[in-house]
């Protein structure tokens, strides 16, 4: 009965995500339904995904649309295909400067204060947080975790110069959306996965206590991962090393979660989540081994299924995706800036645009799809298109259009995408 009691109370308290839960990004807010439907296949399988609208405020910019269209095209979605489960809409990658733009179309809020990490906090605090950890000096035990941590003074300091000052930001922030939108009415996640050096598991301890310590109550966190993680592409990096780090990334969490006092449900957000087949399997075995949650994030992913279906549907379609490669071929550095720590492209890879003219759209789709068992696959091509969305937005009513035309091809590459190569290898 208490038990009972207890849970209905945290219901209607606060809002609760789920245990897995889905980014589905979307540059072009036109794949909410075929995205969706993934979703919705998953759950015939007994997977319990729900979706989180994603659409970063760089994403905006490039494109050019306001955080409303991401609440207009899930709230449409959702009532077009009858989803009864929750869903949210994510205002990703915010900080103080742009946060509220997203105050009345979000209820999720990514605060990105990757910015801020190595960069010291003030003397006070910095002391008082080390002071404040001086019993977890020595040997640490954290269940799961066969090697206890080491932890000296000096272990606390290196986290506090690295981590204290972004946390500090994040809690400006947090304070800021909630006085806004009241407590408990929004999803909180803090991100620091655009820095240059990953977040060891010592390192997420002591940022997790500072979350605590900050008052914030995050249900994710999204740290750096060990390995590159570029957008589009597979995971890059040692495989055994980053399946070690994730185990315990979440024992950690396990440990936190009673230690700080953070919210029961925390757990871990992927970032640039698409398309790391390699690690998807390690990944899906730890959520089951620590019965832990994820959130996972894709977004511009969904984009290049627009890409690949406007090719397979040839004619004016094909073309349009020719024409979006000339152009971003010519515009590499450009379009490539914005992106440039979470992209490893080769030029010397790069197809030349009058050799890609002469394709057909079965060859442009398995060029740009993310089947790399296919020869025809090129990384160096579809990291460039993944980055060259601003073509398209600038390309504008034509390349809506086209999308539209060519709605059911589309659909079909955004669903096979996300379910079969995404959803299916994490989660079934
Ligand atoms: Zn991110």
């Amino acid at each position: 009965m208490i038990i009972d009691r207890n849970f209905k109370k945290e219901k209607t308290m606060s809002k609760t995500i789920e245990k897995y839960s889905f980014g589905i990004g979307d540059r072009f807010a036109r794949q909410g339904k075929a995205q969706l439907e993934a979703l919705l296949q998953a759950k015939k399988l007994g997977v319990n995904l729900v979706p989180v609208w994603n659409k970063s405020y760089r994403e905006h910019t490039i494109t050019g649309t306001q955080p409303d269209t991401v609440r207009t095209e899930a709230d449409a979605a959702v009532k077009a295909l009858g989803w009864k489960d929750s869903y949210y809409v994510d205002a990703d990658h915010v900080n103080l400067k742009n946060v509220d733009l997203f105050l009345e179309s979000s209820d999720f809020y990514t605060l990105d204060v990757a910015d801020f990490s190595g960069k010291p906090a003030d003397e006070a605090g910095f002391k008082a947080f080390v002071k404040a950890h001086q019993k977890f000096i020595g040997k640490l035990s954290i269940p799961g975790i066969d090697e206890p941590l080491e932890i000296t003074e000096a272990t606390i300091e290196a986290s506090a110069r690295k981590y204290l000052l972004a946390i500090q930001e994040a809690g400006k922030i947090y304070r800021h959306v909630e006085e806004k939108k009241g407590k408990d009415n929004f999803i909180t996640e803090v991100s620091i996965d655009e820095t240059d050096l990953p977040q060891i598991p010592v390192e997420m301890l002591f940022i997790l206590s500072a979350v605590a310590r900050e008052g914030i109550p995050a249900q994710t966190i999204a740290p750096k991962f060990t390995g590159r993680f570029n957008k589009g592409v597979d995971y890059v990096g040692d495989v055994m090393q980053f399946e070690k780090e994730f185990n315990e990334d979440l024992c950690v969490i396990a440990f936190a979660v009673k230690e700080f006092g953070l919210p029961a449900n925390l757990k871990l957000s992927i970032h640039s989540g698409s398309d790391k087949f390699s690690i998807y399997g390690p990944i899906g075995k730890a959520l089951k081994k620590h019965n832990a949650g994820l959130h996972l994030k894709t977004a511009g992913t969904t984009w290049l299924e627009e890409l690949i279906g406007l090719a397979c549907a040839e004619g004016p379609g094909l073309a349009i995706s020719k024409e979006v490669y000339r152009k971003a071929f010519g515009r590499f550095d450009e379009l490539c800036g914005p992106y440039a720590s979470v992209i490893d492209i080769d030029k010397t890879k790069l197809i030349n645009p009058d050799e890609v003219d002469k394709w057909d759209g079965k060859k442009f789709a398995e060029t740009l799809r993310h089947v790399q068992s296919n020869p025809a696959y090129n990384r160096h091509f579809r990291q460039l298109l993944h980055v060259g969305y601003k073509v398209a937005a600038e390309i504008g009513e034509r390349y809506y259009q086209a999308v539209e035309d060519n709605e059911k091809v589309i659909a079909r590459n955004v669903f096979e995408n996300l379910f079969d190569r995404h959803i299916r290898r994490v989660f079934v």
